[in-house]
């Protein structure tokens, strides 16, 4: 379980998110809505601890994590996917999954390519040549490779075409099924018509 409470953060100055608070039970499917600047990729970066300076409570698994660097919060099954996708280019497909394995790599590999079967046959493509959508299940896909215990996804289904939205959405509920929990950020309303619960950000707010 994710419990975040009164989450604060700056940027300099300016404040990004005022008193922030919400949780991911097991297995559930957590909306963040909110329109372009409202502070849904500053809340997952602040949960991951990459983003910016923060007050608050975040706990994982009954732990306090507001301390931790961000590796340990990804050893301890956080696992997040970023906006701008930040594959290695000059990798190949394949590559790109391995380089982020922990655990049983064939195995989850094997797990990972039944979720997105699009990418089986571009294993040896390099990931540069790509589309963005190709290029966005690749990179949840990569995060998978990681046997992450709950899933933070910055607008997975943002600027891709409406064929892989469809891929995307299937492996996410996929997922749910499997019982992931996940976090996900949207500005449209794709995945929020199948979540447990909706959440929205007004200007760093959450709307009551
Ligand atoms: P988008 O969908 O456009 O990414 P968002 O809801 O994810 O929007 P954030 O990117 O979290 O919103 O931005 C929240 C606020 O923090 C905005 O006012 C933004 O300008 C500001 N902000 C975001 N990143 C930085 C940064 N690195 N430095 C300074 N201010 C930032």
């Amino acid at each position: 379980m994710l419990v975040v409470k009164n989450l604060k953060a700056w940027y300099g100055a300016a404040q990004a998110l005022f008193d922030v608070s919400l949780q991911v039970a097991p297995g559930e499917l957590v909306v963040l809505q909110g329109l372009n600047g409202a502070g849904k990729s500053t809340l997952l970066q602040a949960i991951m601890g990459i983003g910016p300076r923060v007050s608050g409570l975040i706990s994982y698994q009954n732990n306090s994590i507001s301390a931790w660097e961000p590796h340990r919060r990804a050893q301890a099954g956080l696992g997040y996917v970023a906006e701008d996708r930040r594959l290695f280019a000059a990798l190949t497909v394949q590559e790109n999954l391995r380089v982020a394995a922990r655990g049983d790599v064939q195995a989850n590999e094997a797990r990972v390519l039944d979720l997105f079967p699009a990418l089986k046959s571009m294993l040896r493509r390099l990931s540069s040549q790509m589309s963005g959508g190709e290029q966005q299940m690749l990179a949840v896909a990569r995060t998978l490779m990681t046997a992450p215990k709950l899933l933070l996804l910055d607008e997975p289904c943002e600027g891709i075409s409406p064929v892989l939205v469809e891929s995307m959405v299937q492996a996410l509920l996929a997922l749910k099924a499997q019982g992931m929990p996940m976090l996900v950020a949207e500005q449209n309303s794709i995945l929020a018509e199948r979540a447990d619960r909706v959440i929205t950000l007004v200007a760093g707010q959450l709307k009551a």
